[in-house]
């Protein structure tokens, strides 16, 4: 498939690459940042389209939507994006004629005047359920009834849609302040055999088919006893430490996002595990505090966002000790980094795992497993 807006948009890079060329080159680069490892392939899709569950948009004053121009704030018009399936496309056409129906004022930037800054929209894919979220400068949505009405009507895989009020000049797209105008402000979703509830802010993987694939990972590497306790560090929503809690005693997740912590309370409610609890804080803090305490661990689950891990908590890691660290990372980069500050401590791994959670463009997603290393 060819897609002819890649090019102004840039959110693809290697659209236009065979796809198997791009998993060759994914590994590759990989393979130079862990020279002394064992890089296996990636992991790829049958049909590598359509696999956003996420997308943002932003309209411009003529109604078009789309994504922002690669390092500007340009909206490259974007009828159709490979990446996106037909219901999000569907979803947002309706609300494109919508806004034009209602007249509706659209942001303007560069005159910090109007509006509908963005327009969000998650698809639980298992469910077919989707959460719509309306970024705009105010609380007052004139008309926010019926505009809710028409949209669900048209679109009834829709099940809630929220108003985000950010009323900052500020590249975040959400603000903590939300209204829920049609639903119960959140969808369900069912990944590995157990269901999650996701709220507009929280964490939520983008490519539902490479995460089960992905966890499946997580859960052979870590091969845990029954009467282990695993930290799930960076546990957005608890979806890694609850599809591992039938293997061990009791799963400790902490997650620095209070909307994440609350659904992953909720989710362990919901799926009735009961050896699961969570923390709202800074893994790192969290990990100097359980290091201070020197609280008993036998494997460690991480998976902190782009910017990798912190220095101290590697160094909590070398006072926990534990058996395993099994280390998932979106940016090998900072992977890499931390991997030589694991290595300081007397952990190392042997092997690079990867899976294509992101057909197209650059980015690949990288499991370690890292073990202490014996010295004689
Ligand atoms: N493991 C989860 C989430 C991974 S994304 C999953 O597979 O879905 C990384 C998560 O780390 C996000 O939920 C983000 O909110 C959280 N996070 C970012 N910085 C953090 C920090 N300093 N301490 C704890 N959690 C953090």
């Amino acid at each position: 498939m060819k897609c002819d807006i890649s090019k102004r948009c840039g959110s693809c890079q290697y659209i236009n690459m065979d796809y198997h060329q791009q998993l060759v080159k994914k590994q590759e680069e990989c393979q130079k940042l862990f020279p002394h490892l064992n890089v296996h392939s990636v992991e790829g899709m049958d049909h590598p389209y359509e696999y956003r569950n996420k997308v943002i948009v932003a309209f411009n004053q003529k109604y078009e939507y789309g994504l922002y121009e690669e390092s500007s704030h340009k909206i490259v018009p974007t009828q159709k994006c490979l990446l996106h399936d037909e219901e999000t496309h569907k979803i947002l056409s309706k609300i494109q004629s919508l806004f034009r129906k209602y007249r509706m004022s659209i942001y303007d930037e560069k005159k910090n005047r109007g509006f509908m800054k963005h327009v969000l929209i998650r698809r639980a894919v298992s469910t077919n359920q989707t959460l719509v979220v309306l970024v705009a400068t105010d609380g007052m949505f004139k008309g926010s009834k019926n505009f809710c009405q028409e949209l669900v009507k048209a679109c009834p895989t829709v099940k809630s849609i929220v108003l985000n009020v950010n009323k900052r000049q500020t590249s975040v797209v959400l603000s903590d302040n939300e209204k829920v105008l049609y639903g119960k402000g959140f969808i369900v979703d069912e990944l590995c055999g157990l269901t999650f509830k996701i709220s507009a802010r929280s964490f939520y993987q983008i490519n539902h088919e490479q995460c089960v694939k992905l966890y499946a990972k997580v859960k052979e590497l870590l091969n845990s006893q029954k009467d282990e306790i695993i930290l799930d560090t960076y546990c957005g929503i608890g979806t890694i430490g609850m599809s591992v809690a039938d293997k061990c005693q009791e799963v400790i997740g902490v997650e620095l996002n209070k909307d994440a912590y609350k659904d992953a309370l909720n989710n362990a409610k919901m799926n009735h595990i009961d050896n699961v609890r969570f923390i709202n804080d800074d893994a790192t803090e969290f990990m100097i505090q359980m290091a201070n305490k020197h609280q008993s661990v036998d494997s460690i689950i991480m998976d902190p966002p782009r910017a990798g891990s912190t220095k101290e908590f590697i160094h909590s890691v070398k006072v926990l000790q534990p058996k395993k660290v099994v280390y998932v990372s979106c940016d090998p980069t900072t992977q890499a980094r931390d991997l030589k500050w694991f290595k300081e401590i007397g952990y190392q791994a042997s092997d690079v795992y990867l899976y294509d959670m992101f057909p197209h463009t650059g980015h690949v997603e990288c499991v370690v497993l890292l073990t202490k290393v014996h010295n004689g």
